[in-house]
């Protein structure tokens, strides 16, 4: 798969055409790439800052959890029992619970194919335990690097497949059509090219899968801080819409020896759907994109002719010291508030004090700004769920503004307000989007599980007629 040159301001372009880009190298972006082509879509380019970076390659855990339907012998379960559990975790849509269930079966045995070895007894019988809240022995693992042998099988089966893949390549922007509605293609920076004039590739491509991780960067401590980055800002900027941001998940950690103690689960979900098979043609996919790559472009070259560099560390520091104060485990309304006009201001003065001195530096402050959106928005998140009465659950506990210092463990803590989903912010899912600067957020209703009617006859119908979609 070749690429062209092509000439935008003062850059040189490598541009490719493609149906499918990926972007990260994750077991999420790998599992993505390795699935479409099975299912026969081989026009795939696989674009990633660093190959074997990622969390996935790079965590471990005492007994690192893979979380799928229950196989194990003495344990009985099923997709709706899976389903129910995953949705009544609530803020769940019960179609995803439903698919996540019915997928994860799949999933596993799709990395067993590949060679991940999760332990079965003489008999082939899966072994599994219980984790977190799960009634059913629905965890199995390849302790303690899981996501390592899954991240190994993934890229034997990349190369095997010959899927090409972009090394040092991070995207920068997605690049939409001119509503915003649809994702057209990617910008990035081709880190090991030293000349910033000829470091940026253009991807025209009818889909784009965003496998980047989840934003540890925005975080002042993480367990392995190198590899735990992601680049959720850049959907948010192309106008993707999250959901229940305030909900992370916070593990104990030796931060010296670099150790985690955790479980959880992570699932790729296997099915893909396009209604569209080629990317658009050139004069279109410039004409539809071209003000976001030369925006792109011209904060490159204001940064280039800046000398302000140096403060890039400075305020990547900022970021972090306040998502970790404000949105960490422990929650100060007054705290969230002030945090999230604090990281207004700094988003919108953040492209004008920052600079870059070489090509690296450049990916790095695109990174930065990045992560700056990224923690904006969490915070407006946390902010508006703290507003509307939303009370602690999950990882967090939210403590009144009023009292200051730490909480102790004293029962007090435990009296104060806990969410027991009786309040309208604690039922729905809170939806955030951030669309030409301007933050909208939307309480949206709980889709239920869906009724399915699995009777074989109507079933095979509708899928040999190729109409079971809705859409
Ligand atoms: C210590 C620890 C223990 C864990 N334990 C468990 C557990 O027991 N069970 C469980 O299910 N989960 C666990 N998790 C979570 C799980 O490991 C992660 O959710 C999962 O590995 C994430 O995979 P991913 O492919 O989505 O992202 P990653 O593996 O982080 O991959 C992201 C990829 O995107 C690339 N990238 C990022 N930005 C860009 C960009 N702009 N352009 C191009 N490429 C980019 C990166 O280089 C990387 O290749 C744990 C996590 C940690 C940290």
């Amino acid at each position: 798969m070749g690429s062209e040159k092509i000439a935008i301001q003062n850059f040189t372009l490598d541009y490719y055409r493609i149906n499918t880009l990926v972007v990260g190298s994750g077991v999420a972006a790998l599992n993505a790439a390795v699935s479409l082509h099975a299912m026969g879509q081989e026009d795939i380019l696989i674009a990633t800052t660093q190959w074997g970076g990622g969390t996935s390659n790079n965590a471990g855990s005492d007994k690192q959890t893979y979380y799928k339907l229950s196989l194990s012998g003495n344990e009985p379960d099923s997709v709706p029992d899976m389903a129910r559990d995953l949705f009544e975790g609530k803020c769940m849509h019960g179609d995803i619970a439903l698919c996540e269930a019915q997928g994860s079966v799949q999933s596993f045995f799709n990395l067993v194919n590949l060679g991940v070895e999760f332990p079965h007894d003489k008999y082939g019988s899966w072994a599994g335990y219980k984790t977190d809240h799960d009634p059913r022995s629905r965890a199995t693992s390849a302790v303690p690097y899981t996501s390592r042998r899954m991240f190994e099988a993934l890229a034997g089966e990349v190369k095997k497949r010959n899927i090409e893949v972009l090394d040092n390549h991070q995207c920068v922007a997605l690049l939409t059509d001119k509503t915003g509605s649809k994702v057209l293609g990617a910008l990035a920076i081709n880190k090991a090219e030293k000349d910033y004039t000829r470091a940026f590739v253009l991807f025209n491509s009818t889909n784009v899968i965003l496998g980047t991780g989840g934003p540890g960067g925005i975080y002042d401590k993480s367990v392995y801080p190198l590899s735990q980055n992601g680049s959720i800002g850049m959907a948010f900027t192309a106008g993707a819409t999250g959901q229940n941001l305030t909900e992370s998940q916070f593990g104990i950690a030796s931060v010296k020896f670099r150790w985690n103690l955790s479980g959880s689960y992570q699932q790729v979900i296997s099915r893909y759907i396009s209604n569209d098979y080629s990317p658009i043609g050139d004069k279109e996919f410039f004409n539809e994109t071209g003000k976001i790559t030369n925006d792109t472009l011209s904060l490159a070259l204001k940064w280039k002719n800046s000398v302000k560099s140096s403060f890039n560390k400075k305020y990547l520091a900022e970021i972090q010291k306040r998502m970790s104060e404000s949105g960490g485990l422990i929650r100060n309304r007054q705290m969230v508030e002030d945090s999230s006009k604090q990281a207004a201001k700094l988003l919108n003065r953040l492209p004008d004090e920052i600079g870059a001195d070489s090509v690296t530096e450049m990916a790095d402050a695109f990174s930065l700004i990045d992560n700056c959106i990224s923690h904006f928005i969490y915070l407006s998140a946390i902010r508006v769920y703290i507003e509307k009465g939303g009370r602690s659950r999950g990882s967090y506990i939210i403590m009144d503004g009023s009292k200051q210092g730490s909480p102790t463990a004293h029962e007090s803590i435990w009296k104060q307000e806990l969410c027991i989903y009786d309040r309208e912010i604690e039922k729905k899912i809170l939806e955030v989007t951030f669309r030409s600067g301007s933050l909208k957020i939307n309480l949206a209703d709980v889709r239920e599980i869906p009724k399915q009617d699995l009777w074989f006859e109507r079933v095979w119908k509708e899928y040999i007629e190729d109409i079971y979609f809705d859409c």
